[in-house]
């Protein structure tokens, strides 16, 4: 830990002065300032320590400072910082090798880009150019990224104020079993429901006009949301019926997340593009990128891609890739993740639903859960309304401010928190986490009626 208010006070300060935050009103919000971190903990200038339970944006797989990864960082700032991308480049290659070897079926080449959104942006451009088709599908319980196409692929209320007339993007409803969209009575009931609405809504948008259809394979942000049995291999179905590339979003889902490499990987899927971001490095430096099956591929073989970016497979980028994806083989991380859901995060979830009239539901796979407030678990009221915010966000916000006074960082999004903690955790630190959380959701029981 680190004790050393006045340096804390001066980050603050500096912070406050000159930096424009996401997705904030400016004058609203005091960010923490944050004086280090390391594996599943990070902490503040004024010695308190949190247990991130959150991965910080469920993006670091890896943990903090993984030492393999920092050295990995060093050694190639030492050896080429930089070359753009029309160059070959050692790190790059390696990088690409791995996550091709990782990915499904003929998922053989990666486009790199900076980030999750970049991704999306160029998967769907793909997917166009591929397809000559203009319209994309996404579900509304998505979050895909906040540049142009990205939000407006996103279904959540984020992309509300960015609708600025992008245009050939449909909604659709993917199936969420505890809230059913389509009033099934059971996942089986929820899949063949779900898969009927989408081909109705490829049939009434007109199938010779859809390029694409986006899914996060495990929605994150938006609720955890597993897929049920069959739901994936039947999108697969319906776009090989009507000629429409799937793409995979497993930015938040891929690398370990849900106790597989990809998330595509629990169901034997394999969709024609997989973009991906957050984990591939950790983050330690910014990188995201498409995976493209052959076939896509062999659309740019003649015929010039129309996209690119100055920092496509930056060295430093590709280098802690390629020193992530080594440890977290060698070092079983994956399994960890798995173990961890199956083990230990699901068999206590359940019984702290049963312990809190506040859980509803609790549901997720690997280090990827989501706990469910609800104001009554009969009626399933949501604890607090969708998109409520300020006083209306209260029991939320109660809830998150016991968690932290408790040393634990929670995800905390609408009326759920979200248990995400690094695919590296340990048991330990698991449970530490789970019982802090347990405490704290005696704050929203008294908030249920
Ligand atoms: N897609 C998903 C599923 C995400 O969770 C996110 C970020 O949270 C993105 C895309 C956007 O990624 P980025 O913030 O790196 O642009």
């Amino acid at each position: 830990t680190t004790v050393d208010p006045a340096a804390g006070k001066a980050v603050y300060e500096a912070d406050r002065a000159h930096v424009f935050h996401s997705w904030s009103a400016q004058g609203l919000i005091a960010p923490l300032p944050v004086a280090g971190a390391e594996g599943s903990y990070f902490w503040d200038y004024e010695g308190n320590r949190y247990l991130d339970f959150a991965s910080q944006l469920v993006n670091t797989n890896i943990g903090h400072q993984h030492p393999k990864v920092v050295a990995a960082i060093k050694e190639q700032a030492d050896k080429l910082c930089m070359i753009q991308p029309a160059f070959a480049n050692d790190a790059r290659s390696e990088a690409a090798r791995l996550i091709a070897e990782i990915a499904p079926g003929d998922l053989n080449r990666v486009f790199f880009t900076n980030g999750g959104a970049e991704a999306n942006e160029n998967a769907i451009r793909m997917a166009r150019l591929h397809t000559g088709r203009q319209k994309v599908l996404a579900t509304y319980r998505s979050y895909h990224g906040a540049t142009a196409n990205a939000i407006a692929l996103t279904g959540d209320p984020r992309r509300w104020p960015n609708e600025t007339g992008v245009s050939g993007i449909v909604h659709f409803w993917g199936p969420y079993a505890y809230r059913s969209p389509f009033y099934s009575a059971d996942e089986a009931q929820e899949t063949e429901r779900a898969l009927a609405h989408l081909e109705n809504t490829i049939v009434f948008e007109g199938a010779s006009t859809v390029a694409a259809i986006v899914l996060e394979t495990v929605v994150g942000t938006a609720g955890i949301l597993v897929p049920p049995p069959g739901y994936l291999a039947g999108v697969r179905a319906l776009c090989d019926k009507y000629g429409i590339i799937f793409i995979a979003d497993e930015v938040m889902a891929g690398f370990g997340r849900t106790g597989a490499w990809f998330a595509v990987d629990n169901w034997g899927v394999t969709p024609d593009l997989i973009t991906f971001a957050k984990g591939v490095n950790s983050g330690y430096v910014p990188l995201g990128g498409v995976v493209i099956s052959d076939r896509i591929y062999e659309t740019f073989r003649e015929r010039p891609f129309p996209g690119g970016l100055t920092y496509s497979g930056h060295p430093l980028a590709c280098a802690a890739a390629v020193a992530t994806i080594n440890a977290m083989r060698d070092e079983k991380i994956v399994e960890n993740a798995k173990w961890l859901g199956e083990s230990v995060i699901g068999p206590e979830l359940r019984a702290l639903a049963e312990r809190h009239p506040s859980v509803g539901e609790v549901r997720g796979l690997g280090v990827f859960w989501a706990v469910e407030l609800v104001k009554n678990k009969e009626t399933r009221e949501p604890l607090v309304a969708y998109n409520a915010a300020g006083a209306d966000a209260k029991p939320m916000n109660d809830f998150a401010a016991a968690c932290k006074a408790r040393g634990l960082w929670p995800f905390v999004n609408m009326n759920r928190t979200h248990v995400v903690p690094p695919c590296t955790s340990t048991e330990a630190e698991v449970k530490e986490g789970l019982a802090i959380l347990d405490e704290a959701l005696t704050v929203a029981d008294a908030f249920t009626v």
